[in-house]
């Protein structure tokens, strides 16, 4: 597996920025996964220094992100078939006020990694989690040090879907209900939300109870309220079914989400396609059968 990884400056100009967090974290899963690095050359630079994966060859040095070294990344997220050029997704540590983090290269990043399915890990609580998943796929043993993003019986979950994947999202939460009813709460924007409580009433949840519960919908300030709720560390995890193929007449509070999602690096992780989000409760699973 090989994931694309650019960090805004303030997440690798200092020794205990989150790029190193991630990094002292996670290097013994990055190992053991073989997991390809390709990194935009900055990132790449300020990793080499810390020497926190001296003599790894599949940290690879993109060009700088002036040269195109994240529009790189974009097109091999997309796949340049035929010449082997292939990312499995993407971790891009953003600042929310970095102005780069709106070119749009990094929009473009995370658009391509919506569309294909692709993980887009944007905090390092995401990547974090994501390397975990994988180890958990791969075999390896729970790694202790994950315990926390693995806390749910403390932990508030969000969860969002755009009109065209409502019907995925459905189907997901009636496949995972277990896994997604471990949460002490569930919030969710108010057409998704009103859908899975009548979901959660047809299998039996307590009629005079939300499964979930619905703030407003997403056009009318759904986003910007549970927003809100990851700003103040009030929800952890984010599961959003975004379309991207249409105009969305939200879309400042679509972004507004995910910057508030960046701005809490260390607590909150956001999970962006269906593909993704199935593979993590499958891991879930496999972490805690049965709990
Ligand atoms: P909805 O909002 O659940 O109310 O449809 C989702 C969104 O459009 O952000």
């Amino acid at each position: 597996m090989r994931l694309g990884l650019a960090a805004n400056r303030l997440h690798h100009h200092t020794p205990d920025a989150a790029l190193f967090t991630w990094l002292r974290a996670c290097a013994p899963g990055i190992r053991a996964l073989g997991l390809g690095l390709h990194a935009v050359g900055r990132t790449h630079d300020a990793i080499a220094a810390t020497g926190l994966l001296a003599g790894y060859a599949p940290l690879k040095r993109y060009p700088y992100g002036r040269d195109g070294g994240l529009m790189q990344l974009v097109a091999e997220v997309v796949g340049m078939e035929g010449e082997g050029r292939q990312l499995d997704g993407a971790i891009y540590l953003i600042d929310p006020v970095d102005p780069s983090s709106i070119f749009p290269e990094a929009l473009a990043l995370k658009r391509q990694c919506v569309i294909h399915g692709k993980p887009f890990l944007s905090t390092v609580a995401s990547a974090r989690d994501w390397i975990e998943m994988e180890r958990l796929h791969a075999g390896l043993a729970p790694d202790p040090g994950a315990d926390d993003l693995h806390a749910y019986g403390a932990q508030t979950l969000a969860l969002i879907a755009h009109d065209a994947l409502k019907a995925e999202m459905l189907a997901f939460a009636d496949r995972h209900f277990d896994v997604l009813s471990r949460f002490a709460r569930r919030v969710a924007t108010g057409t998704t939300g009103q859908r899975l409580n009548e979901l959660a009433w047809g299998r039996g949840w307590p009629p005079d109870r939300y499964w979930v519960q619905p703030f407003h919908s997403g056009p009318l300030g759904g986003d910007a309220q549970i927003a809100d709720l990851v700003l103040q560390r009030r929800c952890q995890r984010v599961i959003f079914f975004e379309d991207p193929h249409v105009a969305r007449q939200h879309e400042a509070d679509i972004q507004l989400l995910e910057r508030a999602v960046a701005s809490r690096q260390h607590d909150a992780v956001c999970t962006t396609t269906p593909a993704v989000a199935q593979r993590w409760c499958a891991a879930v699973r496999l972490r805690t059968p049965g709990a």
